[in-house]
């Protein structure tokens, strides 16, 4: 199958706002920011105004998330095109729920439900009913921390040292990373799962439980007509929950922590640069610095050019929160 067209394909930005917490209500926050119905738009205290591809308000459910904003590129994946879906924003601000990644196979068919179980339940729906292709997918599970690579699907004591090399023809290939090939929609959530309770947790100030990683959940996809290997599409899809945008002094970052902030930041300053620079026509042609983090390297074949991306970015909607919304919403505009 060849690609439609080689015209970049622009990143698309989904501004999601979660409801006050109980924690928040019970402290006297109120909300900051208002929500133009019919418009994807949001106004920041009095006058300053954001317009995305998406906005979601509170009450959004995470089906209208997935139909909305992550379904078109599930059409684009069985298509051949690459995809990544990212979510951004301060720790507690709702990118683990939106991604789905403390979901558990008890939690199937409830509303709550988040972004990577539901791509899991339709690409094997899809998969059902092309008959007419066999299938082969595999997944893996990583995490970024202070700029290494965690295997998190692999169980044994001897962990391989992992490396990232660019194929020409296959593009990002992560050496020595566990690849699961899946048969079954819960064989692929087992694995959601295993990789879930890997995680990295570091406790900061702000959140007990806040993650300082980036997590990349991917799923392969090799389609062949009629079982012929010689005219496989091949794509993939990343499911991106990254670390939380704070500035390090909110979270009282010291000795390892602090190396952590760094770290962590540097991951984001640079995607905020790759994503910015596909974004901009009139940078077109021009240097795209995928090589300064490990993250953006990771990602380099499936940003931009003929890749879809989605970028999730979720904000507090209360006022003891609204300079790191306000860094949120100008992040998620620069992306545009
Ligand atoms: P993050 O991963 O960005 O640190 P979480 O996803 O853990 O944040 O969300 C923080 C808290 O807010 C959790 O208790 C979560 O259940 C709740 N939450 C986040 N988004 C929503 C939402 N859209 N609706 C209801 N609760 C939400
Ligand atoms: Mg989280």
């Amino acid at each position: 199958m060849t690609k439609e067209d080689d015209k970049a394909i622009p990143v698309r930005v989904a501004l999601r706002c979660r409801p006050l917490v109980p924690k928040e209500i019970n402290e006297g926050c109120q909300c900051c920011l208002t929500f133009v119905p019919g418009e994807p738009q949001v106004v920041v205290g009095n006058d300053k105004a954001f317009t995305y591809d998406y906005v979601f308000d509170p009450t959004t459910e995470q089906e209208e998330v997935f139909n909305a904003a992550v379904s078109p590129l599930l059409s684009g994946l069985f298509k051949g095109y690459n995809a990544t879906v990212l979510a951004y924003g301060q720790t507690g601000s709702g990118k683990t729920f939106s991604m789905g990644g403390t979901y558990t196979s008890a939690q199937e068919n409830e509303p709550v439900v988040g972004v990577i179980p539901r791509v899991i339940k339709r690409i094997f729906q899809e998969k059902t009913k092309r008959t007419d292709s066999e299938f082969i997918i595999n997944v893996s599970y990583l995490e970024i921390y202070n700029e290494e690579i965690l295997d998190l699907l692999c169980t044994s004591k001897d962990k391989p040292v992992i490396s990232i090399r660019e194929d020409p023809k296959d593009g990002i290939k992560i050496v020595g990373l566990t690849e699961k090939e899946v048969l079954t929609a819960q064989e692929m959530v087992g694995c959601l799962e295993l990789g879930n309770s890997a995680r990295t947790v570091g406790s900061t100030a702000m959140n007990a439980a806040s993650s300082r990683s980036h997590a990349i959940f991917t799923i392969n996809l090799e389609q062949r007509r009629g079982g012929d290997k010689s005219d496989a599409v091949v794509s993939k899809l990343h499911l991106v929950d990254l670390a939380g945008s704070e500035r390090q002094k909110k979270t009282k970052a010291e000795g390892d922590r602090l190396k952590e902030g760094i770290s962590i930041n540097r991951g984001l300053l640079s995607l905020g640069n790759v994503i910015s620079a596909l974004g901009d026509e009139s940078k077109k042609g021009t240097f795209v610095p995928y090589r300064d983090s490990k993250l953006t390297r990771l990602l380099q074949d499936s940003l931009g050019g003929n890749s879809h991306t989605l970028m999730i970015a979720c904000v507090s909607p209360a006022d003891s929160n609204i300079e790191e919304t306000i860094n949120t919403l100008r992040y998620a505009d620069r992306a545009r």
